[in-house]
């Protein structure tokens, strides 16, 4: 039997592929939850699954970990989400995490329609349609849950050449505090967190100098581990934090 704050929990994550949805997979699936990650690219998901989840070969209370493909910003894919996930589980996934997410920057001078529809329709129209699909199931089975959003901490305060990013981060923010307000009734919590730097593939394409640059507004003088986000996420998930809801939380080394 699974022993951890979130064992025997079921739980999704969305962006698990890579980063932060990787090792949210890690952490959860180490405090005994069984995940199912869901990213775009299934091959990813699946590696997620195989080398990175602490049970990698085994089951717990709810079953095994599994591997799907999903894209986040179609809503015909989500609605096939729910499905294999409910035929599969019988039950709904009671922790929820959306860590899908991409860049598209540029100069606002310069930005297309297409690179601000693209990231507008995967981190903030996707995050609506995973929570608003998860929190209806959640609603129908009458079970509390817990609604993870990951927005960024560019959200509050804006960055050069992510006016697409930043808008669609703080528009996550205020999603889930309006979300939260909502579905507390049900006892369903919603939180975000706000990432600072954290060491992942979606910041490889910022140069060096920009990088070293940024470092030095970080209080404690780096970038962060994927798993240092994982680790509120899982908390958040559990209920350790049962009285939190509607929260926006930094975990950015206080940048
Ligand atoms: P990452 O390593 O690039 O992981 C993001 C994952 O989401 C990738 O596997 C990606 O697949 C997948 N994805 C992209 N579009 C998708 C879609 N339409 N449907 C389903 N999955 C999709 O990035 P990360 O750093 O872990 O980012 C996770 C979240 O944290 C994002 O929301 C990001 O904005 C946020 N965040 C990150 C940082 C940071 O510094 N790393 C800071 C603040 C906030 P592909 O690789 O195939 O595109």
């Amino acid at each position: 039997m699974a022993t951890g704050i979130v064992a025997g929990r079921l739980a999704i994550v969305t962006g698990a592929g890579s980063g932060i949805g990787r090792a949210a997979c890690q952490v959860l699936s180490r405090e005994g939850a069984t995940v199912i990650a869901a990213d775009k690219n299934y091959n990813a998901a699946v590696e997620t699954i195989k080398t990175h989840t602490a049970l990698a070969s085994g089951s717990n209370a709810v079953g095994d970990h599994s591997a799907i493909e999903l894209d986040v910003s179609d809503s015909k894919s989500v609605q096939n989400l729910v499905q294999t996930v409910t035929s599969q589980y019988k039950a709904p996934p009671t922790i929820v995490v959306n860590s899908a997410g991409i860049t598209r920057d540029n100069w606002i001078l310069k930005m297309s329609e297409d690179d601000y529809n693209a990231v507008l329709n995967v981190n903030l129209k996707g995050t609506f349609l995973v929570m608003q699909a998860f929190s209806r199931i959640m609603t129908e089975a009458q079970v509390p849950g817990s609604i993870v959003n990951i927005s960024s901490i560019v959200g509050k305060y804006g960055n050069l050449g992510q006016s697409n990013y930043a808008g669609s981060k703080a528009g996550v923010v205020a999603m889930s505090q309006s979300a939260a307000k909502e579905l507390g009734k049900f006892n369903i919590r919603v939180n975000a967190i706000l990432p600072g730097f954290i060491k992942t593939p979606i910041i490889e394409t910022v140069p060096d100098k920009v990088i070293e640059k940024l470092i030095k507004m970080v209080p404690l003088g780096r970038i962060g581990e994927p798993i240092e986000v994982a680790e509120l996420i899982t908390f958040l998930g559990s209920d350790k934090s049962s009285f939190i809801t509607g929260a926006a939380i930094d975990v950015s080394g206080g940048f």
